[in-house]
């Protein structure tokens, strides 16, 4: 089959297109066709070296496609399902495994380009909303990259559960986009973010900042923030965060810090299960549109990822490997 193969650590050029054999499914796995692999951040990590992983690897840890081969010991999957997945590797691919543990059934009605890029950053907007800063009616809070992937989705849950929000973005058509998903307020990372998001809050700060930006944003994060604020640090899209100093927590007001991931958000079936009906039902019912702002040929994922570090992509994207 054809996928894309990281043979050594760097810049988009490493993500060359190879021919390798269609791996195996285990017994308590699926073999799935895939229909698109979403494209995500953290993606970028692994192939740059900032997270660790074992060379050669085939990229890509989420997608949507339909069970080719179900393994052994699997009950509750059969061949044809559309399967979604947020955290199996090598979903750059014509094929992938993925444990049936962590396989979601996919609603009739929802596409593979949407399927394939809800889950990782939906279920991320989701537990941010709902277990790390549980947000309540009439909270006002802060997020950046508010027409990413997750800023989109984040935003939107958010509208839906009565919160406002205010959002940081870099260019006028990420400013409309992110009005268009609700945000109340949209605010240019060149103005005073800080003065601007006191005076939007009668001085008083906002509740909680979801800061997937990282290093150029977490200072002004902590500015925004109200007594005893939450600043939920989930990523580092413009580099990674120095050390700081927990007495800037106190002078910030008692704030609480905190760097989630998501593989911690979903460590059961039950919770996984929850989160991912949570995101589809919210896409079924049209309180989320999600925004597929990119589709790629398997071929051009240098390209993506080109595009996603570049700040020139709005919404979620994809790879169509057939
Ligand atoms: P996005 O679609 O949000 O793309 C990143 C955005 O970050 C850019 O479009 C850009 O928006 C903004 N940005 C600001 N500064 C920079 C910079 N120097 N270089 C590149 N981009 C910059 O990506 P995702 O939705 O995939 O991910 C968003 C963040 O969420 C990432 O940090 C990712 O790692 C994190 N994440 C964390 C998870 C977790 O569980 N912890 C799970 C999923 C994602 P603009 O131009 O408007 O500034």
């Amino acid at each position: 089959m054809r996928a894309i193969q990281v043979t050594e650590l760097g810049g988009p050029d490493v993500l060359t297109v190879a021919e390798v054999p269609a791996p195996a499914c285990g017994p308590a796995e699926l073999l799935v066709d895939v229909d698109a692999a979403g494209v995500n951040y953290i993606d970028t990590y692994f192939r740059s070296g900032l997270y660790g992983r074992d060379l050669p690897y085939v990229p890509g840890l989420e997608g949507c496609g339909t069970v080719a081969e179900v393994g052994a010991e699997v009950a509750g999957f059969a061949v044809g399902d559309r399967v979604a997945w947020a955290d199996a590797p090598g979903s750059y691919a014509e094929q992938a495994v993925v444990p049936a543990a962590i396989a979601v059934p996919v609603p009739d009605g929802i596409d593979a380009a949407v399927a394939a890029s809800a889950l990782l950053q939906g279920m991320t907007a989701h537990y941010l909303l709902t277990s790390t800063y549980p947000a309540r009616p009439g909270d006002t809070v802060l997020m950046h990259a508010g027409a990413g992937g997750v800023g989109l989705l984040l935003t939107q849950l958010a509208v839906d559960r009565d919160v406002r929000v205010i959002t940081t973005v870099s260019t006028d058509e990420k400013a409309e986009l992110s009005r268009a998903a609700g945000a109340h307020e949209v605010l240019r990372y060149d103005d005073d973010v800080v003065a601007r998001v006191r005076s939007l809050t009668a001085g008083e700060g906002v509740a909680a900042v979801y800061d997937g930006v990282g290093a150029s944003t977490f200072d002004i994060s902590l500015q925004c923030l109200r007594v005893r604020g939450t600043m939920a640090l989930f990523g580092a899209a413009s580099g990674p965060v120095p050390p700081v100093d927990p007495q800037r927590l106190n002078a910030g007001g008692s704030l609480f810090l905190t760097r989630p991931t998501l593989a911690h958000h979903v460590r059961t079936r039950e919770e996984l299960l929850w989160r991912s009906g949570d995101v589809f039902d919210a896409i079924g019912r049209g309180a989320v549109q999600l925004r597929v702002g990119g589709r790629y040929p398997l071929a051009e994922a240098d390209r993506a990822h080109r595009d996603l570090e570049g700040r020139r992509t709005t919404g979620s994207l994809v790879l169509l490997p057939r």
